[in-house]
């Protein structure tokens, strides 16, 4: 009887193959044949049939030359930073691609000299925040207040609430930041209260200028106060507004939410924000605000350091101009639809133990806390949670009572096919 591993196709038939080489064209052809390698090997010591072979390495092959793997955001918080945040609008992603070759991001095609940078994406923010009279685009919010205590205040004082030291995420501080670049803090008021006042009498010939921060992932309530932009801007001192979640103009659901053009008419001096928040595009900093200022900004060292890329550069102009991102969509969607998509998921599911839920979705740490957002959610036992994180494409749910819910406020409505197979495949 002839030897079955004689009939294992050799590296070069396979690498050869149709679907395997036109992986080899997008993953690279060593990876590839490392793969091909290990299945061979696999199939030499008689676990697998010779007539696998072909399959095992396709299902073996990465999606994509990059690690990062696609996951459903069914965890009903809408600003997820652990899951990179706002999800593209497809005429960002379109942009993505377009700018991906070489473009004119800093040419003009007409007269062949060298253009101003981003100048689309800088229009567009204009356009969309006429208080503004200058914007300038940096690498993140963090990176923009960073500027901002480079450029106007080195080795002087930013006046700062003691409620707004706000701690961003994974054990980044803002007033750690500030002090980072030389600029030395002064702390006003108390944790619940402060008054223009608390400022004043902490302003001198130090003085590079009045910080206030949103606190965006927390809540103090109870005996409160804060002063507002109006009284902190006649202190004669500039205004430096850390917004946020960038929204650009106020939104009816989150009326508590600052916005540029409400804080720059105000009379802050600098607006700064998040690209990727409730603006829906990706990781930016966002700086809105006095002509004079934002020159002074873009004209410092640093700025270059702190610049975006290209492909930045085109998603936001496009995110900005473009319909409804994703990441909006997904706050403003009625509960009645997301009941309805959860229903249907829950019909498609026969003989799972799945039900429909009331739930309540989350702004998230980039904004709005304490918000809460009504929502539908698939029940599941609680086993799903694990499968699901794990499978392909990856979901990741909230469990809740020992049972897993898969919220349908953060999930693309485009998603539930995926959402129904991922599901039943874990069944
Ligand atoms: C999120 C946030 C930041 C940090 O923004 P990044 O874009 O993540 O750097 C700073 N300040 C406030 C108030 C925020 O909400």
């Amino acid at each position: 009887m002839p030897d079955p591993r004689r009939a294992i196709p050799r590296t070069d038939a396979l690498l050869a193959e149709p679907r395997i080489a036109k992986a080899a064209a997008v993953l690279g052809r060593e990876l590839v044949k490392s793969v091909v390698k290990d299945v061979q090997q696999v199939a030499r010591a008689g676990e697998i049939a010779p007539d696998d072979v072909v399959d095992v390495v396709l299902a073996r092959l990465p999606a994509g030359a990059s690690s990062l793997r696609p996951v459903v955001n069914a965890t009903g918080v809408v600003v997820h930073t652990n899951l990179g945040r706002a999800p593209l609008s497809p005429s960002a992603l379109d942009a993505l691609v377009a700018a991906g070759g070489t473009t004119d991001v800093e040419f003009d095609l007409g007269t062949g000299d060298r253009a101003r940078r981003g100048r689309g994406a800088l229009a567009a923010l204009a356009a969309a925040v006429p208080d503004a009279a200058a914007v300038h685009v940096v690498n993140n919010n963090a990176a923009a207040l960073l500027l901002c205590a480079l450029a106007l205040a080195p080795g002087r004082e930013i006046v700062v609430s003691r409620g707004e030291l706000v701690e961003i995420g994974d054990g980044f501080r803002i007033p750690d930041l500030l002090e980072s670049t030389g600029a030395r803090l002064r702390e006003v008021g108390t944790t619940n209260r402060t008054s223009a006042r608390d400022y004043a009498a902490a302003l001198g010939p130090d003085t590079g200028f009045v910080l206030k921060v949103h606190p965006s992932n927390y809540r103090v309530t109870g005996f409160t106060s804060e002063a507002p932009i109006t009284e902190l801007a006649s202190l004669g001192v500039p205004l430096v507004v850390d917004i946020g979640s960038g929204l650009l103009a106020p939104h009816p659901l989150l009326p508590d939410e600052p916005d540029a053009a409400t804080a720059l008419r105000a009379g802050a001096t600098v607006v700064t924000a998040s690209g990727d928040k409730l603006l829906g595009g990706p990781q930016a900093g966002l700086l809105f605000g006095d002509a004079d200022v934002v020159e002074r900004l873009r004209r410092h060292p640093a700025a270059r350091a702190l610049r975006v890329d290209k492909l930045t550069l085109a998603a936001l102009e496009a995110t900005v101009r473009g319909p409804l991102p994703p990441m909006r969509a997904a706050l403003e969607a009625s509960v009645e639809s997301l009941r309805d998509r959860a229903q249907a998921l829950v019909r498609a599911l026969d003989g799972v133990d799945a039900h429909l839920v009331a739930s309540v979705a989350a702004v998230g740490g980039g904004g709005a806390p304490g918000v809460e957002l009504p929502s539908a959610a698939v029940s599941l036992p609680v086993r799903y949670a694990t499968a699901l994180r794990t499978g392909e494409p990856a979901v990741v749910g909230r469990v809740v009572k020992d049972r897993c819910l898969l919220d349908l406020r953060t999930v693309r409505p485009e998603e539930d096919v995926k959402l129904l197979e991922a599901v039943r495949r874990c069944g």
